[in-house]
């Protein structure tokens, strides 16, 4: 097969103790699946009761993540970009309609990560009925950390996840509060796409959401399964 022009190189993501690395497929996010961050956001319906999970996605190569300090840079359009810190699941294996008793099966790791989002335009978004893509999936609006397998890190649906942003704690919440969790969130978005392996899914993000600018120096963490440090430049 010719082609008109090389494809794009897929976007990776570091494996923790490896030199392999996990290419990226199709980035899934949840959103408000903490009831706190739902009550900061005026969501009550989602924080009172358990409504259906809902679903946004970023495109693959708004992937950045690495080891090191990653540099992210502050996007345009935007004069209120806000952090929120998220369990990243990474998958190994796909299935459509998968149950919630297997899902635990197509996961390859966890990381930790950012879900990046133009909060000044998504609040414009939801007041006029708009899509959310350009607030949530502009260039390098998934950050992630390296990613542990779970031949490593087991399955964890408990643990502190957290968020430094220049040393001060902003976000600060445990695994065990997600409304949906991890095998129904599989399970559940498997009944609207097939998943495939190098799917990521962020599992939505505890309350303390809150604004970045330049130099912000950030350290998030799911206790004892990933870390990730970042820069805003
Ligand atoms: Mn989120």
């Amino acid at each position: 097969m010719n082609l008109v022009f090389q494809p794009h190189p897929v976007a990776t993501l570091p494996i923790a103790g490896s030199d392999l690395r996990f290419p990226v497929r199709r980035i899934f996010c949840v959103g408000r699946n903490y009831a706190d961050h739902a009550r900061e956001m005026g969501a009550l319906e989602q924080a009172e009761g358990r409504e259906p999970p809902f679903f946004f996605s970023k495109p693959g190569d708004a992937v950045v993540g690495g080891d090191d300090e990653v540099s992210v840079i502050y996007p345009p359009q935007t004069a209120n970009l806000h952090h929120e810190v998220e369990m990243v699941v990474a998958l190994g294996a796909g299935g459509a309609n998968v149950a919630v008793d297997a899902a635990n099966s197509l996961i390859f790791g966890y990381a930790v990560g950012l879900d990046l989002t133009r909060r000044d335009m998504q609040a414009k978004a939801k007041e006029k009925g708009h899509p959310w893509d350009m607030s949530k999936g502009f260039d390098q609006s998934a950050v992630s950390g390296a990613i542990c397998p779970v031949a490593v890190c087991g399955y964890p649906a408990s643990g502190r996840v957290s968020l430094m942003v220049n040393g001060q704690l902003r976000q600060d919440g445990d695994l065990s509060a997600m409304m949906w969790k991890v095998p129904e969130i599989i399970a559940n978005l498997s009944t609207l796409v097939r998943l495939e392996a190098g799917d990521l899914i962020y599992t939505g993000t505890p309350a303390g959401v809150g604004p970045l600018v330049r130099g912000d120096v950030l350290a998030a963490a799911v206790e004892g399964v990933a870390s990730l440090r970042a820069r805003i430049v």
